[in-house]
């Protein structure tokens, strides 16, 4: 466990901090205006001892009512001038840390929002959200009460001493003689917190992910009676999440004492020495409780920097992992051709296109070509590649350059959203928003009127089941859709899709969990609705893909066979296997 923290190697804070700039650069007037509250905070308020001692000077002379009361208001004028000040610097500058806590957040979700399926497949759910929730709250801490208190030390450390040489010199020099020690326990402690604060993190992320995968497969988890193995393994990654931030606890237990040590022995110095000049009457006793003064009010300050350092090193560590995600490039990006088109034909081809998935060849010199407005299947065994093939069309992977063109434009080289918004793709898996199924329908078009969306329902043959449902189309479908059946999530998916009346259809599987007669029904009304666009429909049915202008076979990544299903069926091929089978299976059950 040691040697995986000190595999850890921390940039510094300066570093982890850098792509903050632009967001403090923004923001550059209030923390400038708060500033000044600072130094103003702490200016009077310096003013305070001076007063003080100045008082129990006079007290020991012949001071009059007068004086006394006119000592006191001051002292009263001080404390509300200060209470003043630093209620606007905290106002200020806190508030300026909600506010680049909130524009970081949006640009963490927007760069998200815009990477690419690849960046999804590498990383885990729970780690993402760890980032973007728990490491921006220490990102935030470290701007506002970091920023605030550690400017707060520095303020009050020069004014106050300025104030003590003020008053004796040789004193001073005394109290600052731990000072070099000071610095040593800060630097030790801080690059250990730092260490320590990564490693934490990474744990943390670790748990969210472990929660969410269980919840997201909470069915799953039940039907294999793993809740308890679960349970289990939860509660070792739990143990040593908690064992490491003890660790940290410890760490920091001993770092705040030590500066309290070395605060004390400053003051007994300050104490024995300053009291040997108060009884040699080198110093006056209003001289020496300034001078005492002084020193009680470094103690907040000295405090607050151990906590400081603790805040920026944890605040430099999940700074750290954010910048992680902020640095990764989309490796999918939009690079238009100067022709590119604003609107899209249909007409696709794909010139002997070979694809790997890192190295493991998935496509293999594919040579097709779509007519816009034909209809076209593609059926092949699992894992033949019938995704991948579409998804290299709406650019969810990057094709090699030139070899999957839409109109004659190579897709990399048209505008990603006109290329997406001209698709209209029904993914394998579907997913649905835990929202309403209206919502779920005008996905992306939010002004959609009514009629439209019960047309496309009716033509996803959706719309009789929305009619069992207690509030049709204002029901709530739960997380994913879980109160859905499998085909009702596939058709909602596929009535999305309708809604935009793209140009290019893409279902893929999208019919594989409705019985035969619903597809049929679905199929013939689809064939209406999608008269000119171009459609591609996927799926291991013949049922599904045998009216299909063109038939494609794909097996192994190559395309093995094509034709109508009738030119097929003559081959004798995979495809009139595949017929034979299903037709088989059709006639047992109907038996
Ligand atoms: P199915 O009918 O089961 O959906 P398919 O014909 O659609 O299969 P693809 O999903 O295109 O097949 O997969 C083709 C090959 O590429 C398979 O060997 C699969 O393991 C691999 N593959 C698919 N997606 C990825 C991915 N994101 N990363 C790595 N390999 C992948």
């Amino acid at each position: 466990m040691a040697d995986e923290i000190s595999a850890f190697k921390p940039k510094t804070i300066w570093e982890q901090f850098r792509p903050l700039r632009p967001y403090l650069g923004r923001y550059r007037r209030p923390i400038l205006v708060g500033t000044l509250m600072l130094v103003l905070t702490n200016a009077t308020w310096m003013l305070f001892p001076r007063v003080v001692g100045a008082a129990i000077d006079s007290l020991q002379t012949s001071v009059t009512h007068q004086q006394l009361l006119t000592y006191a208001l001051l002292l009263l004028g001080i404390a509300l001038a200060t209470g003043f000040f630093r209620f606007w610097m905290r106002w200020i500058l806190i508030g300026v840390s909600r506010d680049i806590e909130y524009d970081l957040r949006n640009d963490l979700f927007r760069h998200l929002a815009h990477q690419s399926a690849h960046f999804y497949t590498s990383q885990r759910t729970g780690d993402l959200m760890t980032r973007a929730t728990s490491d921006l709250s220490y990102v935030r801490m470290a701007l506002g009460p970091g920023i605030m208190y550690s400017a707060n030390s520095l303020a009050a450390f020069p004014l106050a001493i300025a104030w003590m040489v003020y008053l004796d010199w040789r004193l001073t020099l005394l109290m600052l003689l731990p000072v070099p020690v000071v610095s040593l326990a800060v630097k030790f402690f801080g690059q250990h917190i730092h260490k320590y604060s990564e490693y934490i993190q990474a744990k943390f992320s670790d748990l969210t992910a472990r929660v969410q995968e269980n919840l997201a497969g909470v069915r799953l988890l039940r039907a294999y009676c793993q809740e308890e193995a679960e349970s289990r393994a939860f509660d070792r990654l739990n143990r040593d999440y908690v064992a490491q931030n003890e660790k940290l606890i410890r760490l920091q237990g001993m770092f705040w004492p030590s500066l309290e040590v070395l605060l004390g022995l400053a003051f007994l110095l300050v104490l024995w020495l300053g009291g040997r000049a108060v009884i040699t009457e080198r110093i006056s006793v209003g001289t020496f409780v300034a001078f005492s003064q002084y020193m009680l009010l470094l103690i907040w300050p000295m405090i607050a920097l151990g906590w400081v350092v603790n805040l920026f090193e944890r605040g430099a560590a999940s700074m750290g992992r954010i910048n992680q995600l902020l640095t990764t490039t989309p490796d999918i990006t939009d690079r238009p051709h100067p022709n590119a088109p604003a609107q899209i034909q249909g007409t696709i081809e794909f010139r002997n296109l070979s694809f790997s998935y890192n190295g493991r060849p998935a496509l293999r010199n594919i040579c097709l070509r779509v007519e816009a407005g034909q209809t076209v299947a593609i059926v092949g065994p699992t894992g033949a590649g019938k995704s991948t093939l579409v998804s290299l069309l709406a650019r969810l992977y990057d094709p090699p350059p030139g070899s999957v063109l839409l109109d004659g434009l190579p897709v990399e080289e048209h505008r990603l959203r006109v290329l997406r918004e001209a698709i209209g793709f029904v993914p394998q898996e579907t997913f649905l928003f835990s929202d309403t199924l209206r919502e779920n329908i005008a996905f992306g078009l939010p002004a959609a009127d009514e009629k439209a969306i019960v047309d496309a329902a009716t033509v996803a043959g959706l719309a009789d089941d929305v009619r069992d449902f207690s509030q049709g189309f204002d029901t709530l479908v739960g997380e994913r859709g879980l109160t859905l059946s499998g085909g009702q999530k596939q058709r909602t998916a596929i009535a999305r899709a309708l809604l935009h009346r793209p140009r290019i259809l893409i279902l893929d599987d999208a019919l594989s969990s409705v019985d035969t007669y619903t597809e049929e029904k679905i199929l013939r009304r689809l064939a209406e609705v999608t008269r000119g666009r171009t459609t591609i429909l996927i799926s291991h049915r013949v049922s599904t893909v045998q009216h299909a202008a063109l038939i494609v076979v794909l097996k192994e990544g190559k395309i093995v066979e094509q034709g109508t299903h009738a030119q097929l069926l003559a081959r004798g091929g995979y495809y009139y296997d595949l017929y034979q089978k299903q037709l088989l299976e059709e006639e047992l059950e109907q038996a």
